[in-house]
């Protein structure tokens, strides 16, 4: 048996045992055509089925009405903070964005450089603690869209619900959260997400845009950075990250085996819950860093009273087998992310080690 590590890293980050064990059953050998899936073609029709199944199981699993597609790009979430405002943004029209902490002001400031833009809602005067209430988020009705960040994997903090935006097109950037529950997909325009955190490894970055949402974009653009170039080309218009979307394909059907976003959402709150009940009942002793409405099911950070005690929980719990703890460096204290691959075990022996090190420290 190989040994695992009680992994909570925030991306990349853990992936399904089974998926691993799969992709290396068959690394050498993709089904008996005595290569790998790398060594192929990305137009053979073994990828060109891997391509297909992984987008069709996107559509099953999120519930992708018609009218939808699914892509797979190369550059990160970090690509479409500029795709999105370059397609987009037409003179004349402002994008809204709401700032919930790092991540939507990274897209936000890169936005700026690119085209108008407001600022739709900012949870700064919070100190980034809570999500705005849906009614607080400012959506003109001459915007060219909202843009918000559906949980803000540093702080910790997570929308539970979304806005109702009207005509105005809704973006989401879902890249740590993506396929954690069940998502009304018809409420945005197009969402994006990262891989590398909740959906495979890193290389890929799934979008799923409305055809009318490209038919308007802009087309004086390079190619690659038109997102119409992707959509008429199933993602195929040069070569793909073909082992990424391998990887993915097997995530996402190891979330329909487990049961769907249904069961996902459940075993998720169930893991977060041993992890947040161990800081809500330490009389003090760890303190959340965000408001409980706001808590995220993917990223749950926390502090303890000094920098010392910080340092010593770090030491101990990386002797016990926990990897990937310490929180952000633009926040810092503790951060454990709690994705979809992170096994019930995992958050159980961590909040197990939590109250061993409260009774022991407090
Ligand atoms: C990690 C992350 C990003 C950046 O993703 P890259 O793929 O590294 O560009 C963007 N947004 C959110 C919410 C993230 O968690």
């Amino acid at each position: 048996m190989t040994k695992r590590a009680y992994n909570f890293n925030a991306g990349p980050a853990a992936l399904p045992l089974e998926v691993l064990q799969q992709a290396q059953e068959e690394f050498v050998d993709y089904r008996g055509i005595g290569m790998s899936i790398m060594e192929i073609s990305h137009r053979s029709k073994e990828y060109e089925q891997v391509n297909d199944e992984a987008q069709s199981l996107v559509k099953e699993l999120l519930g992708v009405p018609d009218g939808y597609q699914v892509l797979f790009l190369q550059g990160g979430a970090s690509t479409q903070f500029a795709m999105i405002p370059m397609n987009f943004l037409k003179p004349g029209q402002a994008g809204g964005y709401v700032l919930t902490g790092s991540w939507a002001d990274k897209a936000y400031k890169e936005a700026k450089g690119i085209g108008e833009t407001y600022v739709a809602a900012t949870g700064e005067a919070s100190g980034f603690r809570r999500m705005p209430a849906l009614g607080e988020i400012d959506v003109q009705p001459e915007a060219a869209y909202i843009h918000l960040t559906s949980n803000e994997t540093i702080a910790g903090s997570q929308f539970a619900d979304f806005p109702d935006t009207g005509n105005v097109p809704l973006i989401g950037d879902f890249s740590s959260d993506i396929l954690c529950r069940p998502t009304d997909v018809s409420k945005f325009s197009l969402i994006y997400a990262g891989a590398q955190k909740n959906l495979g490894p890193s290389g890929v970055t799934v979008v799923i845009v409305r055809d009318e949402l490209v038919e308007r974009a802009n087309k004086n653009l390079p190619t690659m950075l038109r997102f119409d170039t992707h959509a008429q080309s199933k993602s195929l218009y040069n070569t793909p990250p073909v082992y990424s979307v391998y990887i993915a394909n097997l995530v996402l059907k190891w979330i329909k085996a487990t049961g769907g976003l249904e069961a996902m959402e459940r075993i998720n709150r169930d893991k977060t819950k041993l992890i947040y009940d161990a800081i809500d009942g330490s009389g003090g002793f760890y303190r959340g860093l965000v408001e409980p409405d706001s808590r995220s099911l993917m990223n749950i950070t926390f502090a303890l009273g000094s920098e010392e005690l910080e340092a010593q929980f770090i030491k101990e719990s990386a002797q016990q087998g926990f990897v990937g703890l310490k929180g952000h460096r633009d926040v810092g204290h503790m951060r454990a992310s709690t994705y979809n691959a992170v096994p019930y075990e995992s958050c159980k022996a961590l909040a197990d080690f939590m109250n061993d090190f409260r009774r022991r420290n407090g």
